[in-house]
């Protein structure tokens, strides 16, 4: 018999599992679900990209590359970054197998047992079980009551952070609101980081999917740079969520510390992904726009729809999320409607905020429709 470590233990596994897990049963029961429950682009990778990563291959990059990345992709995204104001060299970037690994080197690198990190609820699930991974105790700020904005819930901010805490987590767009923070607001976490010393991961992964909004980098305000850990992907921007390719960003004092677990864990990113990476970011901008375009179109009608019937979200202006308003009970809510109405969607309880379901709209507006017409048949509303 196994005797399991106390730290694991102490997680869940992901609550997007559970819904995917009846989602499944169902379609193998030949049922017909629409699934507004998933994470990822509904969009095949640029064509450009794919090639290029079949390029790589063909030429034999299939090899390990330096650990930290290859230097032409940690260039580009240098390059990227000072494009966003950051002041960024190629030595500052670890380039991971997706940014759920740059986020886990962040926290173990930073979160020591009993250290104090500061979410904002709503909040991705996995941070949660990455602070719990590392022993870090987790405070946690509520932003439901001001439509999930940043802004408004600066004051409640101010009252939880101290010279205790050690790391807070911005996530901007949000996944799971699509709430965007304004620069009043991140500047009030970057004067609150300054006063109170504490380190800022800023994970801006939906940062290119927005819809008439510019979103700022944190590590462009005063004094963030050298407290900030930026945090970037290839998985939504680009539809790459099976490459799976990553990177930190952050001051060469963290990128040493980080580095080690990096070695010591994956060694280095996919060789021939990393090249794919490179034309991602180099040359994709209207295969991006085209996809942000239909984001923005499906996000138009759903609001639309749920207004008609009298429901009232908060119009997420990044990301391909919103959140529904629901019953009080949102995990049996989203329950009855996947057995009911066999349309999948995720409790808001399992990112900290109870009372609503998340939405992805990640699918066809014909999809999108059939969705809100078994919910309105359903009387779920
Ligand atoms: N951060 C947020 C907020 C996410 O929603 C996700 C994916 O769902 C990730 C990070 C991780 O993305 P990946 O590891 O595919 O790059």
């Amino acid at each position: 018999e196994f005797d399991f470590a106390e730290r694991v233990e102490r997680v869940e596994p992901s609550a997007t599992l559970a819904i995917s897990n009846a989602a499944n049963e169902l379609r193998a029961q030949g049922e017909d679900v629409v699934d507004l429950s998933v994470g990822a682009p509904d969009f095949p990778t640029p064509e450009n990209v794919t090639q290029a990563g079949k390029d790589a291959m063909d030429a034999g990059h299939t090899g390990y590359t330096s650990s930290n990345g290859v230097p032409e992709l940690k260039e580009a995204i240098a390059e990227k970054l000072q494009g966003d104001g950051v002041d960024a060299a190629p030595g500052e970037v670890i380039v991971t197998p997706g940014a759920k690994q740059a986020l886990y080197e962040t926290v173990q690198t930073l979160v020591d047992d009993g250290d104090e990190v500061v979410l904002f609820d709503p909040a991705w699930v996995s941070y949660e079980a990455m602070v719990k991974l590392a022993g870090g105790s987790l405070n946690r700020v509520d932003t439901a009551p001001y439509d999930f904005q940043l802004e408004p819930a600066l004051d409640d901010f101010a009252e939880a952070v101290s010279d205790d805490t050690e790391l807070v987590v911005v996530n901007s767009p949000s996944n799971p609101t699509g709430a965007v923070y304004s620069d009043a607001a991140l500047e009030g976490v970057a004067d609150l980081a300054v006063d109170h010393d504490f380190a800022v991961i800023s994970d801006e992964i939906y940062e290119k999917i927005t819809y008439g909004v510019e979103p700022t980098s944190l590590a462009t305000f005063d004094g963030m740079r050298e407290r900030t850990v930026t945090i970037n992907g290839f998985s939504k921007a680009y539809s790459m969520t099976g490459w799976r390719l990553g990177y930190l960003h952050a001051p060469e004092e963290l990128i040493s510390q980080a580095g080690k677990l990096h070695s010591h864990s994956v060694s280095c990113a996919t060789n021939f992904v990393q090249r794919a990476g490179i034309e991602a970011l180099r040359n994709t901008d209207d295969a991006v726009e085209e996809m942000v375009g239909a984001f923005e179109e499906r996000r138009d009608l759903l609001v639309d729809r749920f207004g008609d019937l009298g429901v009232d979200v908060a119009v997420p202006d990044g990301a391909f999320y919103m959140m529904l308003p629901v019953d009080e009970d949102d995990s049996a809510w989203c329950e009855e409607v996947i057995e009911e109405a066999h349309v999948a969607t995720v409790p808001g309880s399992a990112f900290g905020s109870p009372g609503y379901a998340r939405i992805s709209y990640a699918a066809s507006t014909e999809r999108l429709n059939e969705a809100v017409d078994r919910l309105d048949a359903g009387g779920f509303f």
